[in-house]
């Protein structure tokens, strides 16, 4: 079948639930992708950070096959000889001493909630029920009724109501906000490091930092959502270590599988992931063994082929080039490593057309926030690559 014909049959049987690019993929390969048609793009999203690894990696597509033949899922309720292992692995690559596996993202994120509530009745001392967490606007951290509740994007919100309460949201960047926010019930304050899909937004320089002062002054949980920035996507093993500071709780997902299976995580130390009891939480498919083995050769991969390294040099490079385009449209070049945003003026008309001339010349973009196109390539790539790729982005952006 070809292209519209899929797109036909995608638009007759599935919830328009996304607006995705005329682009039905069929393979992938490092940084490319091809088409039903044959055509090949160079990924420059990677499904939102999720294969940092590139596509079809090949250890660890061997690793997936491997343990799929042997076994896939026990529950929680019988242990399995995989996620003993991760669990070391994360703790010695992450420096958190625990972690406590999920699936997707959301998940994670509404672990990292729980956990926050819990620690403030238990050790903090909040009355029953009034703990209170505090997250930046222009937020994205998943798509659960609890999460859309302190999102401020009204698509993401406005038709799902009731909400849940016990959540307050204050400008990102803004650290005099944050701390005029702080009551003495409040928990925990969570941020993404960086706010990807919120545009590629970083915050000045010394909010992390700033924050982890604040929450240290008012007994406060500090929470790092890194499941877009994380695992070198910016340059570094975390976003935040950017700033030199450590997060009480850190979740991260998308790339912890290299793109090949959901897994996502909240990494804690004894402390705080020590006051979950058994039966207070759990996930069927959360920690299965598949799930563990492919996440730690994915894990393996970032750091024996240099990844992180890659993304911190040629992030670097990629935005120099960037910056240096002449064009009528662009507002700014903004990013870390390689999470990178070129914002466009209002008079531009909008990312989308930008990101559908680029599909034409082999390059697979996404808007975000109608004036952001994000530049996210899987950091596998060369220099090569991004030296074949910026003459059309040039061309693009100066199209009338
Ligand atoms: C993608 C994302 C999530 C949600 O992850 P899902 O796997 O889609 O549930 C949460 N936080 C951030 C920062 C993300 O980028």
């Amino acid at each position: 079948m070809k292209t519209q014909d899929l797109i036909n049959l995608e638009n007759e049987y599935g919830a328009h639930n996304y607006h995705p690019l005329d682009v039905v993929i069929t393979r992938g390969e490092g940084v490319w992708v091809y088409d039903v048609e044959g055509n090949k793009y160079l990924d420059c999203l990677s499904a939102y950070s999720a294969v940092n690894q590139g596509h079809v990696h090949p250890r660890i597509l061997q690793t997936l096959i491997e343990q799929a033949g042997r076994v896939t899922l026990t529950s929680r309720a019988f242990r399995n000889d995989q996620l003993p292992h991760l669990y070391r692995e994360l703790a010695e690559l992450t420096g958190y001493e625990m972690s406590l596996p999920m699936n997707s993202g959301a998940e994670a994120v509404e672990t990292a909630l729980k956990l926050a509530r819990k620690w403030a009745y238990q050790v903090k001392g909040v009355p029953k029920y009034e703990a209170e967490i505090l997250v930046c606007d222009g937020n994205f951290h998943g798509r659960t009724i609890s999460i859309v509740t302190f999102s401020s994007e009204p698509l993401y919100k406005e038709a799902f109501g009731p909400f849940t309460p016990g959540f307050k949201s204050v400008p990102y960047g803004d650290a005099a906000a944050m701390q005029a926010a702080i009551t003495p019930n409040t928990a925990a304050i969570m941020v993404e490091p960086i706010q990807g899909e919120g545009g590629v937004i970083l915050p000045p320089e010394g909010y992390l930092a700033e924050l982890r002062r604040m929450c240290d002054h008012h007994n406060i949980l500090l929470i790092f959502d890194e499941i877009q920035t994380g695992l070198g996507r910016t340059g570094k093993i975390f976003a935040h270590r950017h700033e030199s500071v450590r997060g009480d709780m850190t979740i991260i997902g998308k790339a912890l599988s290299g793109g090949f299976y959901p897994v996502s995580a909240v990494l804690a130390d004894k402390d705080i992931m020590g006051l979950f009891t058994p039966g207070e939480h759990g996930s069927t498919f959360g920690g299965n063994p598949l799930g563990a083995a492919v996440a730690r050769t994915a894990l393996k991969v970032l750091v024996e082929e240099g990844l992180i390294e890659n993304s911190a040099k040629l992030g670097e490079y990629f935005i120099e080039q960037l910056t240096e385009i002449p064009s009528p449209h662009v507002k700014e070049v903004r990013g870390k490593g390689m999470l990178i945003g070129v914002e466009l003026k209002k008079s531009a008309g909008g990312a989308r057309r930008f990101c559908e001339a680029l599909k034409q010349r082999g390059i697979l973009c996404k808007e975000t926030h109608e004036t952001v196109i994000r530049f996210a390539p899987p950091l596998v790539i060369d220099r090569e690559t991004l030296d074949w790729a910026l003459p059309h982005i040039r061309e693009v952006l100066n199209l009338p």
